[in-house]
């Protein structure tokens, strides 16, 4: 059999015709013509107050963590199962991170462990809607409006998923989406800041724009620009614009071929998960699925494995996921000792199979054959 990826970024065919058209359009720096279309398609579609692209969703949460004025000993409440860069934005301006633990039923933070970790020092809670399905954000907003915190939605993999209804990223004070080649909607590397409060929108363009503020003179608002903040590098070139407006033009397909992908392997392991061989995903009936990514958790590290093992023995690449960031080389020492149970279960036991436009019925029918083959045989 031929080798199967776990990822394979899919091209919609019109990325390079856009870049050239950027490319001639003489401005290629960043906030080009393909950023604004980018910036309107969001704040349309899903009625974000205002969008920024940046060069990563790194870069996204590093402005977040500057608008919301971080300090020294500021408190962050965050999950422990997520990527590094959730953490990083807010350590690189002095914070103390406190983890919290996974919910049983998801990697998602339990919302409800949250309360007993606010203290005088909490600043924010940073959700992360892991695999692009819903934190509870009705729990975690009351929760920052009882205490006055801010919420910011690591919604890296959660382009196109809703919540009640509403779309992620558009609940929180800011929400940072990704464009990584590994996303649903991607652009190589790149990102997104979304501004839900008004309160941060001008500061925004200014930190973005290396403390300047040259966006509002782009727009004639003042006759010259010059230092008024903080800020970096944060806006992409406008070649990247143009890759990613010709996914964001085919989201609906690239959601539709994902969503039926994602169905395929549910509906053939469900049976596993009601012999209670395995976990599937559970996505609570306040959530969408938009099929990032499609994981089981094993009962054991054991089962993991040997699941791992068997598809790697027939050239399939599947892969496991965070390692949680409390137990990390570089933070386990500043993290409080408390045990995080679900975090370190998930970082254990769970798996990703392969999931990407063009992986086809063939090899979704093969790779399901092996993991129900060895899950069946296999005594755990
Ligand atoms: C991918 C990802 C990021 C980082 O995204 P980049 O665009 O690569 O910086 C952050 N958080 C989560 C949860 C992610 O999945």
């Amino acid at each position: 059999m031929e080798h199967i990826g776990f990822n394979k970024p899919y091209l919609t065919g019109k990325e390079g015709h856009y870049i050239y058209q950027a490319v001639l359009s003489g401005k290629i720096s960043g906030d080009g013509i393909f950023t604004k279309k980018c910036h309107a398609f969001f704040e349309n579609r899903f009625h974000f107050k205002k969008c920024l692209l940046t060069t990563s969703c790194t870069d996204a949460l590093e402005m977040a963590a500057l608008l919301i004025n971080i300090q020294a000993g500021d408190e962050v409440i965050m999950p422990s199962y997520t990527f590094v860069s959730t953490a990083n934005a807010f350590v690189l301006r002095g914070a103390k991170i406190v983890f919290a633990d996974s919910s049983a039923e998801n990697p998602n933070i339990d919302a409800d462990k949250i309360d007993a970790l606010i203290t005088p020092r909490t600043k924010a809670i940073v959700p992360v809607h892991y695999a692009g399905i819903a934190c509870d954000m009705d729990k975690i907003m009351a929760i920052a409006d009882k205490h006055g915190l801010y919420v910011i939605e690591d919604a890296a993999q959660a382009v196109d998923s809703y919540y009640k209804g509403r779309p992620l990223g558009s609940i929180g004070h800011l929400a940072a989406f990704s464009f990584h080649e590994t996303k649903n909607i991607m652009s190589g590397e790149g990102g997104m800041l979304v501004i839900n409060d008004d309160r941060f929108i001008a500061r925004a363009e200014i930190i973005r724009e290396k403390g300047t503020n040259r966006s509002a003179f782009f727009r004639g608002e003042i006759d010259k620009y010059g230092w008024v903040d903080v800020g970096s590098s944060y806006l992409p070139s406008d070649i990247i614009a143009a890759f990613l407006y010709a996914q964001l033009e085919n989201m609906d397909d690239i959601q539709k071929k994902r969503k039926q992908i994602w169905q395929k392997y549910y509906k053939a392991l469900a049976p596993l998960e009601q012999k209670g061989l395995l976990q599937l995903p559970y996505i609570a009936d306040n959530a969408t699925n938009n099929a990032h990514m499609f994981y089981v958790v094993c009962h054991n590290a054991a089962q993991r494995a040997t699941i791992i093992e068997t598809l790697k023995e027939h050239n399939i690449n599947a892969v496991f996921h965070y390692l949680s960031l409390h137990s990390s080389d570089y933070y386990h020492d500043k993290h409080d000792k408390r045990i995080l149970e679900y975090s370190d279960h998930y970082s254990a036991c769970l798996v990703r199979l392969p999931m990407f436009y063009e992986l086809t019925d063939i090899n979704i029918d093969y790779i399901i054959a092996l993991v129900k083959d060895c899950v069946n045989k296999i005594n755990f």
